[in-house]
């Protein structure tokens, strides 16, 4: 699903039974172009887990979404791309799923925006961790039922969310259950 939000805008994404990893993209409302990028952000911060009190900026270095709270252990996967039909191929999988670049793509043709790059999503709820070698290992979602993140938006953006469905690497620990956004606009 997407949404605009305007600036000063809550977005709780909730985990509500756990088993749920939740693809996020943010886009700058009045140009699309600029948006929530994982390696900006990783130069930014000088880290791959963003965590509460990170402020989260575009392929533009401005500033786009508060880190205002999460309830989870802070495993929120920054490496990898969206999943795709050509994703799904290129790992063997002969189940195609609804996958998150079709739901990013087709929210944003919905939306009228025309951007047909999927940038790589802030992953949340996916445990994914660097070892020494640099390799990079998948775990099982640690997200407990009713666990969420909470954002705060810096600017006006258009927010796109897909409860991924893959199961590639057992990242969800189960089957995909489901996520819910709440927006909460600022009081005025
Ligand atoms: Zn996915």
């Amino acid at each position: 699903m997407g949404c605009s939000v305007t600036t000063g805008t809550t977005v709780r994404v909730v985990n509500p039974k756990g088993h749920q990893v939740v693809d996020l993209w943010a886009f700058v409302e009045s140009d699309p172009t600029e948006y929530l990028s994982m390696a900006h952000n990783r130069t930014a911060h000088y880290t791959t887990r963003f965590q509460a009190g990170h402020v989260l900026v575009s392929n533009r270095f401005m500033k786009l979404l508060r880190f205002i709270e999460d309830t989870t252990d802070g495993l929120h996967d920054s490496f990898h791309a969206a999943c795709s039909a050509q994703s799904y191929a290129h790992f063997g999988s002969d189940r195609q799923y609804p996958n998150c670049e079709d739901n990013l793509q087709k929210t944003l043709h919905d939306a009228g925006i025309a951007f047909q790059i999927t940038p790589p999503p802030w992953n949340l709820f996916e445990k994914s961790f660097v070892d020494e070698d640099g390799l990079i290992h998948d775990g099982s979602t640690s997200a407990k039922a009713g666990d969420y993140v909470e954002l705060n938006a810096e600017c006006d953006l258009f927010m796109v969310f897909s409860a991924c469905r893959s199961t590639i690497g057992n990242i969800q620990g189960g089957d995909p259950a489901g996520a819910q956004i709440h927006i909460q606009n600022r009081q005025t």
